[in-house]
């Protein structure tokens, strides 16, 4: 209805502008800035909501780029965090809830034997790249077109958000993916098209691969499943070749399932990082593994971090696995999957060519393709300008979804809230279709 596409974000848009008195570009990270109409600014969260500074209770399908699988405000992971903080903030030393949170991991992600924590997956990438440079000798990362693992130099190539995809399908032409980042820092990588086993075959045979890196199911850019028998392909390919074989499962992990995209897909690589999801949004993030492989930690390789193991993001951790039930997931599943098909059936009522795929607590809805994309060329064909539209006609009926194309779905996202929403997506369906 035209009340219910009438938010207004005018008073985000005023302290945008007065952030960017301090805060460079008013936001503090450049993933935040790509939202139509402007970048929100808010004021609390609740359960799937958020309360922004216009006054507008939004539905949140952005969960903390992932994070907040169990929505924004889960009252036993603010207890215990309340909890731990009153014992004190940092420590520089052990404590039992590290013990704790590393057995819930180790206990639930197949393939870690041994881990340790970060803060970030940016860095915990980082910790893998290293290990794997130590435990082989060799140098080369094989990394795909489109993935992501962070804004480091050594690692942000040929990756989206603003990468123009050149060269052949199964050569990709290196992209740089910033002003400002070292030219050589590239020189360790070789970046492949996903998805396609005789490339990464072929590439490997050439024998001077440390690792293959790469998110298992491929969502930065769309909610990509393996194709069958890739993962398992890429594994015993890297074994014929004397390569690791790392899964980034910052945004798959605990979100594709407990034991994250590994589980789901049955295939378990030599090590494993993961954040976001994993203590609901606190700053926590691990790479974790092979026994063998993690204790070179304790034999020479250097990993470092004043606030590795954070005890109040450590108490987080441990309360929000202890959330994640099985139950959860197949709650929220069938949540999750309601809306993915709901979301389908309206655009294709409404006249919207579109693909709707990906798995029940992360999917992805790109306009204008005709099949679903097997990799990040096929998805980079949908019209990124439509379904922009799309995001910000949804954003004015009280739903924020990731102008990517992107959703995230939390516990909090019931029936009822469920029902909102395709109510909101009829609407901004109707309203694009008519442009
Ligand atoms: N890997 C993947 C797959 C990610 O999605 C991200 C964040 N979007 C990262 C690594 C980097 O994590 P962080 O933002 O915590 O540094």
């Amino acid at each position: 209805t035209q009340q219910a596409a009438a938010l207004r974000f005018e008073e985000s848009a005023r302290r945008i502008a007065e952030n960017a008195r301090y805060i460079a570009g008013g936001v503090n990270s450049n993933f935040r800035l790509g939202m139509v109409p402007g970048p929100l600014v808010f004021e609390r969260g609740e359960g799937a909501y958020l309360i922004d500074a216009d006054g507008n209770r939004i539905i949140d399908y952005y969960c903390g780029m992932g994070a907040t699988v169990l929505g924004h405000t889960p009252k036993p992971v603010i207890e215990a965090a309340q909890r731990q903080a009153e014992k004190g903030i940092l420590f520089a030393g052990q404590m039992p809830i590290e013990y704790e949170a590393a057995r819930l991991i180790c206990e639930r992600v197949p393939s870690a034997e041994r881990l340790r924590f970060g803060s970030s997956g940016s860095e915990v990438a980082q910790a893998a790249m290293r290990l794997v440079r130590a435990a082989t000798g060799k140098r080369i990362i094989v990394k795909f077109e489109g993935h992501y693992h962070g804004w480091f130099d050594n690692i942000l190539w040929s990756t989206a958000p603003g990468l123009n995809a050149a060269g052949p399908e199964d050569a990709p032409t290196p992209a740089i993916g910033s002003r400002g980042q070292d030219p050589a820092a590239g020189d360790g990588l070789s970046i492949l098209g996903w998805n396609d086993l005789a490339a990464l075959e072929a590439r490997l045979a050439r024998g001077d691969v440390a690792a293959v890196m790469m998110e298992p199911a491929m969502c930065n850019q769309g909610a990509i499943a393996p194709a069958p028998g890739y993962l398992e392909g890429a594994l015993a390919a890297c074994r014929r070749h004397g390569a690791l074989l790392i899964f980034d499962e910052v945004i798959t992990g605990f979100r594709l399932g407990r034991g994250g995209a590994q589980e789901r897909f049955g295939v378990t690589p030599d090590l494993t990082i993961m954040a976001k999801a994993i203590a609901n949004g606190f700053p926590v993030a691990a790479v974790a593994g092979r026994a063998d492989l993690l204790d070179l930690f304790a034999d020479g390789v250097l990993h470092g971090g004043t606030f590795n193991a954070q005890p109040i993001a450590m108490a987080a951790l441990v309360a929000t696995q202890t959330m994640l039930t099985p139950e959860h997931y197949e709650r929220s599943s069938a949540h999750g999957q309601r809306l993915q098909d709901g979301i389908r059936a309206i655009l294709a009522e409404e006249g919207i060519k579109a693909q709707v795929v990906g798995f029940p607590l992360m999917f992805h809805v790109a306009f204008g393709l005709d099949a679903p994309a097997r990799n990040y060329r096929d998805v980079a064909r949908a019209d990124k300008v439509a379904y922009s539209r799309f995001a910000h006609a949804l954003l004015k009926r009280g739903v924020r979804a990731l102008e990517r194309g992107a959703w995230f779905v939390s516990s909090e996202h019931d029936a009822a809230v469920i029902d909102r929403t395709l109510e909101a997506v009829r609407g901004a369906a109707r309203e694009v279709a008519g442009q």
